[in-house]
């Protein structure tokens, strides 16, 4: 096998890699000397990852990448969306592929975004996006109001039980519980036990109603505090004035919003508050997979 094709015949994800970076072996030598043994590991520095990304869309290219004959390339779902119209030249594009591309790609690897946070996962440019959804190392922020403070989600339970649990608001996973509020105060957060995980429930006033919201604060990494839960509202007084609201699997989030949610909310219509100003709900919540 020549350089050339040592150089060209890395793995989609292995880091560019060269065998036969020339070493002199004696000064005055012109002899290369080329052994699986001595693989030198080129590395370089791509200043503009934007190169990577498709130039209609600004996605990340990722596999199939395409070109007009021109040179002009495209994601697969912009030439999709282009009905194969190239857009700078209007030659047909979405059939040849831009396989140098692909493979550039392929092999630049882009760490986690989070990695200042801890994770040491690595990927190939445009999938650490996917992943970072699913990071378990994003950053989740304090719900308490007025509070900026922000950290992995552990270090985030002992900064609220520290600072700002009063008594009493907290839930144990199966077991009924109050959750009371006042409409105007907007959330109330309950803790998991001590130094559990967060779940923040909202409260959004609007001229028809009032928007009930429950969220955990938590990444959204697989087999991280996954709940789901019941929530139930009676008027007081009123017995016949009763709703429930439940999720098989409650939403997480890393910071709360105080925008008012356009789904995965209890409505509670204005009449039936007949003039209160607090919501005197119970809340059940279990975790998933625990459920009886
Ligand atoms: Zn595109
Ligand atoms: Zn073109
Ligand atoms: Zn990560
Ligand atoms: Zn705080």
């Amino acid at each position: 096998m020549s350089n050339a094709d040592q150089v060209f015949s890395g793995g989609a994800s292995s880091s560019y890699s060269v065998v036969g970076e020339e070493t002199a072996s004696e000064a005055g030598d012109d002899e290369v000397t080329v052994t699986e043994e001595e693989e030198v590991v080129r590395s370089g520095t791509l200043l503009e990852l934007d190169l990577l990304d498709c130039p209609v869309c600004c996605h990340a290219l990722t596999s199939p990448i395409f070109q007009c004959d021109n040179g002009h390339i495209a994601c697969s779902s912009c030439c999709t969306n282009l009905r194969n119209r190239c857009p700078s030249c209007a030659l047909p594009i979405g059939v040849y592929r831009n396989r140098m591309m692909e493979r550039l790609v392929e092999a630049i690897i882009v760490q986690c975004p989070n990695a200042k946070h801890g994770c040491t996962d690595k990927f190939s440019y445009g999938k650490e996006l996917i992943h970072e959804k699913e990071c378990s190392f994003a950053l989740c922020y304090c719900p308490a109001p007025g509070c900026n403070f922000s950290d992995l989600c552990n270090d985030l339970y002992l900064h609220y039980y520290d600072r700002h649990r009063g008594s009493g608001e907290y839930f144990r996973c199966g077991y009924d519980g109050q959750a009371w509020m006042h409409i105007s105060d907007k959330i109330l957060v309950l803790q998991e036990g001590r130094d559990g995980p967060l779940v923040a429930i909202q409260c959004f006033e609007e001229e028809q109603g009032v928007y009930v919201t429950v969220n955990c604060i938590t990444p959204c990494a697989p087999g991280v505090s996954e709940f789901s839960f019941q929530l139930t509202y009676s008027a007081y007084g009123a017995p016949d004035r009763t709703m429930s609201f439940g999720l098989s699997e409650m939403n997480r989030i890393q910071k709360v919003s105080f925008q008012t949610p356009e789904k995965d909310f209890m409505f509670v219509p204005r009449y039936f508050l007949n003039g209160q100003t607090n919501l005197k709900m119970n809340i059940c919540i279990r975790r998933r997979g625990e459920e009886q």
